[in-house]
């Protein structure tokens, strides 16, 4: 026992006794990288206080919508007045409108949007409205991309397009996969194989466009475009999860960055969450009025929640969203996050560590491999050992990344140069002792 982790350790303890694993989200409970996980107390900014009063800079940002970096005072104060007007009516509210048509003003793919609580059950109705609106019941997902845990998404790719792909979770059915087709990401041809033989079944294609969930990983514009195409021939939804990229790539989210590669590009559906939220339970999809108005109570699909739309969290969501607005925002951010990106390029070349890196607007990603992979199996090349001593070598320099080399990372606006700096700096040590090893 270390003597700064032990008040971690006795809260790890306590935690498993009450909670399975002691986290209420598997990822949490630091098993890919092992130690005890850092039981927060605090947070402001770019920075995070633990239960020993140990300051961590912070680039999971509660992954993924703290792009204003934690407990920032317009947010703060608009949480704080919805608050003292009454925590949740089950009813209509104006602010639901006003968030509504923040969001459909800057993703013009959108022309209704239904809020919900969790990206989980965002992704989940998005695609149960496409089966609703085409009739279909197949769908495409791509191995590596993660859409909540919604049982029909919980699933690897078979050994072929033949074969059916296999849960990833105890207690999901087979038959319940049986219309989960699951493809190679980046693949062409696979892609055109799959439409091939079954196009006039498919309900929909869902695709993170820069995937989040196995580190980052872009989809390629040619194969984007021809996502966009074989959807569009063969009458299946293209669905874009932007729950991670919606709002923290750019304004106009990853759509926006392959409208200006493909002419006229856009999704038919879009998946968003965190960000949409500023850190409170605020998910939700949203696309043309035509398939829209297939929900309940217009249509026939039906989808409902309690605290839909909820008033502190469309406050928190909102404001969030009016200060990200600001003019020259996404260039600083971007312009931090490169400058972190490049600082972790430079320090491992110069120890002789195979790194390389990429990122978008606020969103990071890096691996210990010599290129950028472009799909999954690629991405498990990474050395794993390798990623953990890195992770435990930052983490007790001060600086927490996500524990598991799957996951993307994230710079807020609160990260100044300092911080950034301090950051390459510890990584630099650390590298050096990879280098060695
Ligand atoms: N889609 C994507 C792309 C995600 O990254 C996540 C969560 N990391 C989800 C869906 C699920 O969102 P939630 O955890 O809010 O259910």
């Amino acid at each position: 026992m270390t003597p700064n982790t032990d008040l971690n350790i006795a809260l790890f303890e306590r935690a498993q006794a009450l909670i399975p694993g002691g986290v209420n989200s598997p990822v949490r409970a630091f098993r890919a990288v092992g130690g005890t996980p850092r039981f927060i107390r605090r947070a402001q900014g770019a920075w995070l206080w633990d239960a020993n009063g140990q300051r961590f800079i912070d680039y999971i940002g509660s992954w993924g919508p703290m792009i204003l970096g934690h407990a920032h005072p317009a947010v703060l104060e608009a949480v704080h007045q919805a608050a003292r007007d009454g925590l949740s009516f089950g009813a209509p509210t104006e602010r639901e409108l006003e968030l509504a048509e923040e969001i459909l003003g800057l993703l013009p793919s959108m022309e209704m949007i239904r809020l919900v609580s969790s990206g989980t059950e965002a992704a989940m109705s998005a695609i149960r409205l496409a089966r609703g609106a085409t009739g279909r019941s197949k769908f495409i997902k791509f191995e590596g991309c993660y859409h909540g845990h919604a049982d029909a998404l919980l699933v690897r790719a078979g050994s072929g397009l033949a074969t059916l792909g296999t849960a990833t979770s105890a207690g999901v059915p087979p038959e319940v996969l049986q219309h989960t087709l699951v493809l190679e990401y980046n693949a062409i041809e696979q892609l055109e194989q799959a439409f091939a033989l079954h196009g006039s079944e498919l309900a929909c294609l869902v695709i993170e466009p820069i995937a989040g969930n196995m580190n980052l990983v872009r989809a390629s514009v040619p194969f984007m475009r021809r996502c966009r195409e074989l959807c569009t021939q063969h009458g299946a939804l293209l669905v874009f999860d932007e729950v991670m990229t919606g709002f923290r790539v750019a304004l106009g989210g990853a759509q926006s960055l392959y409208a200006r590669e493909i002419p006229g590009f856009k999704p038919d559906l879009t998946v968003l969450g965190k960000v949409i939220g500023g850190g409170m339970p605020l998910a939700a999809f949203g696309g043309p009025r035509a398939i829209m108005e297939n929900l309940a109570p217009s249509g026939a699909v039906y989808q409902a929640g309690t605290l839909s739309g909820n008033p502190v969290a469309t406050a928190c969501g909102l404001a969030t969203l009016r200060q990200i607005k600001e003019p020259g925002f996404f260039a600083a951010l971007a312009a931090r996050t490169r400058a972190l990106v490049e600082g972790l390029e430079g320090a491992a070349a110069a120890e002789g560590v195979a790194l390389c890196a990429d990122s978008e607007g606020g969103m990071f990603g890096f691996f210990l491999l010599p290129e950028l992979p472009r799909n999954y199996a690629q991405v498990l090349r990474s050395d794993g050992a390798r990623f953990n001593r890195l992770f435990h070598g930052l983490l007790a320099r001060g600086v927490c990344i996500a524990p598991a080399l799957y996951e993307a990372g994230f710079v807020s606006a609160a990260h100044s140069a300092d911080d950034i700096a301090q950051t390459v700096a510890a990584a630099h040590e650390v590298f050096r002792e990879l280098s060695r090893q």
